[in-house]
């Protein structure tokens, strides 16, 4: 039976140390939460500024309910584009400073519908190896010739561009990498595209609400502004809601909207989704002190970890990966952790290439200072 054959390989995922299984959250998203039935301190969600359990964006979805119900009832292109999309899609473009943007579900149906409508066969897709499994499952999809560069190797990526001599050539990235927190180098990625005349796809997954002025997100924090870009954000990480957006100029906008077939062929998300994350913006616009909180956070964390047998990777962003290595000590790490009340999630391959299994923390601004200090402090009692 298939069945056997299913358990089977569940078994050796477990054997490795490598099942994963699901936690139940009984309270809302935040620092403090319950989960079978018992309070933690947690470090593992992307609510960088803590906008998910936020008052003001509760109240706004709860209006923008009673205004526009609950479901789309049909895709953008039949008769599910509603006023409320448009006004966030018009808000989203001013503030990242781009011609027109476009609201997708996910960040992980963006991905896919961008390259897809972009690129096909006879063009080539370059692309980071620690990009987000979205982004190489997109260009998977989307049948172009595939080159993956080593994590931020500017030299080699450069090579493989000079061998690709016909078709479009699109360079896909993570802005800040999701399980190591760096940042990409976006000006020399931008600097190829320039001499290889070829596009950049940033993914500002984690950037976005997060850096640069009034957290409009990376381009902003490495000051760049081309029409080479296109932009991605996702909207239920910093944004504390749901969905995502793609900026570009309008030609690509208008391109994605007739051809990206994670937009084309699916419903449109609920509207009043769309009124809450208006005013989500507007407190992300708002949010200096709250960033500049997670700053001092992330500050705090690197110095008092800074003494520990394992090492804190090199990353000046909210996502705080402590290198383990090894699977299962990265596990009973974060199993010490919980135990102490404490919540991190153990990261394994193949989420992270093999022999760098981590914890990843992440910090945001509705942390306080005691409750790093908490963590700081139990990881040093499990050193011991
Ligand atoms: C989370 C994430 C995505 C996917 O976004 P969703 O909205 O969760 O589907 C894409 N890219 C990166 C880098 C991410 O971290």
């Amino acid at each position: 039976m298939v069945f056997a054959a299913l358990q089977t390989e569940l078994d050796e995922r477990a054997t490795a140390g490598l099942l994963r299984t699901r936690r139940t959250l009984e309270s809302p998203q935040s620092p403090r939460i319950i989960v079978d039935g018992k309070p933690y301190l947690a470090f593992c969600s992307n609510d960088y500024l803590g906008l998910a359990n936020e008052d003001g964006i509760a109240g706004a979805l709860q209006k923008g309910a009673e205004q526009w119900g609950v479901g789309a009832g049909a895709a953008h292109l039949v008769s599910g584009h509603f006023a409320a999309h448009e006004q966030l899609e018009w808000e989203l473009a001013k503030f990242v400073h781009k011609p027109a943007a476009l609201l997708f579900s996910t960040g992980y149906m963006a991905n896919l519908g961008v390259v897809q409508a972009l690129v096909g066969r006879g063009d080539t897709v370059f692309a980071d190896k620690l990009n987000h499994a979205s982004l190489n499952d997109a260009m998977l999809l989307s049948r172009a010739d595939v080159q993956r560069y080593r994590h931020n190797d500017m030299a080699q990526l450069e090579s493989q561009m000079q061998c690709a001599t016909s078709g479009r050539k699109l360079i896909i990235t993570d802005a800040v990498f999701s399980m190591d927190g760096d940042i990409a180098a976006l000006p020399e990625l931008l600097a190829l595209c320039e001499s290889y005349d070829a596009w950049l796809l940033v993914d500002d997954a984690h950037g976005f609400g997060v850096l640069g002025e009034q957290g409009s997100g990376s381009l902003a924090h490495s000051d760049l502004d081309s029409p080479r870009i296109i932009y991605m954000a996702t909207l239920g990480k910093a944004a504390g809601v749901f969905g995502a957006f793609v900026a570009a100029e309008q030609v690509v906008i208008d391109t994605l909207v007739n051809h990206a077939r994670s937009y084309v062929y699916t419903t449109a998300t609920p509207p009043a989704l769309s009124v809450a994350l208006s005013e989500s913006l507007r407190l992300i616009k708002a949010g200096d002190d709250r960033r500049a909180h997670l700053q001092a956070l992330i500050a705090q964390l690197r110095s008092g970890l800074s003494d520990l047998p394992w090492s804190l990777m090199p990353s000046a962003t909210a996502i705080q990966p402590l290198l383990i290595g090894d699977n299962k000590q990265a596990l009973a790490l974060s199993e010490g952790l919980r135990a102490r009340g404490i919540w991190v999630a153990a990261i394994r391959p193949p989420t992270v290439p093999e022999g760098t299994a981590r914890l990843r923390i992440t910090l945001s601004a509705a942390h306080t200072a005691a409750d790093v200090s908490a963590l700081i402090g139990a990881l040093h009692e499990l050193a011991r």
